[in-house]
């Protein structure tokens, strides 16, 4: 009998709720108490330091070596007030997550006793031994040092003991290892290209900034359940398990009431967030049953990413304290909503002006008009490089998968706003002359967006890139990914988008079009050329996969292949253009992303394999032989042809019982063999095309037979906790 299922189960079932008591006052009392922000630097900076500061974290410009020491000192005393011994530099490796190496303050002081000590030194630079973190060859091939170099836009923080400097990683060659520094490097981009469109308009604009507001939806299961499933712990999601009989067709998790542990939890988790300065608001369950949701209040791109960083492991710690565990994969359940991240994504300028808003009058009307063009016209051009940046071995399953949007990027618009584009494209240069004419800038149609768009209930939940009013929101990301990948290729398409919009408006206007003259009429040229990215329709169906081809969208589901996008020559040259990313960063990148495909891979068919041949097949045939041993001893009762009759279900299960064991063993000797020889490949490419054609087919063939046998097998002799345990018990 299968106890440690039966035991975990009744563990899961008599869990109390743990709670966390945040301390009594308001939430605004404790909001970025661990964090080192400007009313922290004022208290603990001299003057000067703090000027100097500002201006570095405002400007980008240098720190000084005097003025890095006195931050480094005031950072040590507010660390040290807090009860703070260590600290280390916090990155972004391309592997996922964020890396972390804690030296403790203290030092010799030559007295035979110790101080604490930090200098400018030691927060502006270190070498973490960080030869292990994947650098796609580009240490090899330059210098084996790679940097961690302090990034003073996003602030420093304290997490348990220690002091957290976010950092961005590079090679000693100046490469980057990681995703914050090309991030860094998008953000400026686009901030250039859009303040420069932003001056046809408004001469006052001199910044502009990209927004993210990511929504982390997660599943929570509870420990020990978790423990028993050795597929959920070493690899993030089920290798098997039979559908539930209920799972999520009622619908009656989405936005129900919140279950009282988890509640417990959410509630320690928000208030983890906010001591982090992290600005969380809205938390619900999501539609697949132990599924949620957490967003924050949007905040400047990268300051938003890093809190999305800090997020992803601080609710995987809070998950722990209260018995459960955090599923962040795409596609923990097979039939059941997967896990995504949407990234609610704009831009909005040093005045205040969200572009990506209808605004009031027809000049900010045709402002609006040309940011949303431009985006279109940049996913149009990049949709298939856009679809890389989200692409991933886990994210695999919730893309292009049964239930989920399909893995072709498309743009949602809703019906009103796709009729004031239709007008602008369908008018004629008359009506373009008029606009631009003495008489003002009139814009028919246009005038009316503001009140149009109030109402924002035009909603398509299958576009995995949907404008929502007033942002567009990136829905294809995956709940495990950094948003960062997707953050700088949208960034850095649409500043390359906007860079060529310019240069056709000027050219446009040294002919003698005035500047609205010229803008509308690139807009509308624009609007015949990206037609093909704009698709309201239901991205889920399959007529939209056969439009999509038809429209020359980007269709490819390979995995390994999508990446080949990331070299594409005009993507190199985006990249490059923008000031992003060189050739070899490019390179890298590509070679990671290819080798942590096939590593996933590789792993998820070792784990299937042990399950199947350790767990499943004695399982099966333990129950197989107490039918063998009750129809062989009928058969010693009755005679041969009263034994059919009567055990005639009982034959019929043993043979069904060795038919799929068979086919189960078969598989996974197969797919080792597919394994074997798709290790002897040595190019990364060719090896994450192996592992993606010839290995990975046969995860689905050995599921089908072993949840076949799940519903056979007695279920006092199941091992693994099923579905309807892990999904509904809590
Ligand atoms: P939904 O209705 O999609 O569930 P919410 O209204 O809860 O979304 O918002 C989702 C996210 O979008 C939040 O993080 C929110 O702060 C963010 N958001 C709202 N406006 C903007 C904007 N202009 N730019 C970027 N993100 C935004
Ligand atoms: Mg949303």
């Amino acid at each position: 009998m299968s106890t440690l299922r039966f035991k975990m189960v009744e563990e899961a079932m008599t869990r109390k709720a743990v709670q966390v008591t945040p301390p009594a006052g308001r939430t605004s009392e404790y909001f970025g108490e661990n964090v080192f922000n400007e009313e922290k630097m004022r208290k603990y900076l001299p003057k000067k330091s703090y000027d100097a500061l500002i201006a570095t974290m405002k400007n980008g410009i240098p720190l000084d070596k005097e003025t890095a020491d006195s931050v480094a000192a005031g950072m040590k005393e507010w660390a040290m007030d807090r009860g703070v011994t260590h600290y280390t530099h916090w990155f972004q490796p391309l592997t996922g997550g964020t890396a972390e190496k804690h030296d403790a303050f203290v030092e010799h002081d030559g007295k035979g006793g110790m101080i604490e000590e930090f200098s400018g030194k030691l927060l502006i630079q270190q070498e973490p031994d960080a030869s292990s973190f994947p650098s796609g060859g580009i240490r090899n091939t330059f210098e084996a040092r790679g940097y961690s170099a302090w990034d003073p836009t996003s602030p420093a923080f304290i997490m348990d003991t220690t002091l957290c400097i976010p950092t961005i990683f590079i090679a000693y060659t100046g490469e980057s290892l990681d995703y914050k520094a090309p991030l860094l490097k998008s953000l400026q981009a686009i901030d250039k290209a859009a303040t420069e469109i932003c001056k046809y308009f408004d001469s006052k604009v001199n910044k502009v900034f990209s927004y993210l507001g990511w929504e982390q939806e997660y599943f929570l299961i509870d420990k020990g359940l978790w423990g028993a499933r050795p597929d959920l712990m070493l690899t993030g999601r089920t290798l098997m398990g039979h559908e539930s009989a209920k799972n999520q067709q009622l619908e009656d998790h989405y936005f129900g009431a919140i279950p009282t542990r988890v509640m417990a939890f959410m509630k320690d988790l928000e208030y983890e967030c906010w001591k982090l300065g992290i600005p969380v608001k809205t938390r619900h369950n999501e539609v697949a049953p132990n599924q949620f949701e957490l967003a924050p209040i949007f905040e400047e791109t990268n300051l938003a990413n890093d809190h999305n960083q800090l997020l992803l492991s601080i609710v995987k710690k809070v998950a722990r304290r209260h018995f459960f565990r955090a599923l962040l994969h795409e596609k923990p359940f097979k039939g059941i909503n997967g896990s995504g991240k949407h990234n609610n994504w704009s831009l909005g300028t040093d005045t205040g002006v969200n572009l990506l808003s209808p605004g009031k009058t027809p000049a900010e009307n045709l402002q609006f008009i040309t940011f949303l063009v431009n985006v279109m016209m940049a996913v149009h051009r990049r949709n298939g490089l856009l679809k890389s940046s989200i692409s991933s071995a886990t994210n695999a399953h919730r893309l292009g998968a049964n239930e989920a949007p399909p893995a072709i990027i498309s743009i949602f618009l809703g019906s009103q706003l796709s009729a004031v584009l239709d007008k602008i494209e369908n008018s004629t240069d008359e009506d373009v002359i008029v606009m631009g004419g003495k008489s003002g800038f009139k814009m028919e149609g246009i005038n009316h967006i503001p009140e149009l768009l109030i109402d924002n209930t035009d909603r398509n939940r299958t576009s995995p890139f949907a404008f929502t009013g007033n942002r567009f929101e990136f829905r294809a990301v995956g709940s495990s990914d950094n948003c960062a990948g997707a953050m700088i290729t949208l960034n850095t398409a649409v500043a390359y988008q906007l860079t060529e919009f310019k240069k056709e408006v000027d050219a446009r206007i040294k002919q003698g079009q005035t500047k609205q003259q010229a803008i509308y009429a690139v807009v509308k040229s624009y609007l015949g050329i990206c037609r093909n990215i704009h698709f309201d329709g239901n991205g889920y169906s399959d007529e939209w996969k056969a439009e999509a081809a038809e429209r020359g969208l980007d269709c490819e589901t390979s995995v390994p292949l999508i990446f080949d996008q990331i070299l594409r020559p005009e993507n190199i040259e985006m990249y490059r253009a923008c000031g992003v990313m060189n050739e070899v960063e490019l390179r890298a990148r590509a070679e990671i992303k290819w080798e942590m495909y096939t590593k996933k891979i590789q792993i998820e068919s070792r784990v299937l394999g042990d399950l199947a041949v350790n767990h499943i097949l004695p399982a099966a045939s333990r129950y197989q032989s107490i039918l063998l041993d009750k129809v062989f001893k009928m058969n010693q009762l009755f005679d041969m042809q009263k034994t059919q009759e009567l055990a005639s279900q009982d034959m019929e299960l043993i043979e069904k019982i060795s038919m799929h064991s068979k086919a189960i063993q078969k598989g996974v000797e197969q797919m080792i063999e597919a394994r074997k020889i798709a290790n002897k490949i040595e190019c990364e490419r060719e090896k994450a095309i192996a592992y993606h054609d010839k290995v990975a087919p046969f995860f689905d063939q050995i599921r089908y037979h072993i949840d076949k046998l799940e519903l056979i097998v007695d279920n006092e002799m199941w091992p693994l906790p099923k579905y309807r345990e892990m999904l509904f018990v809590r």
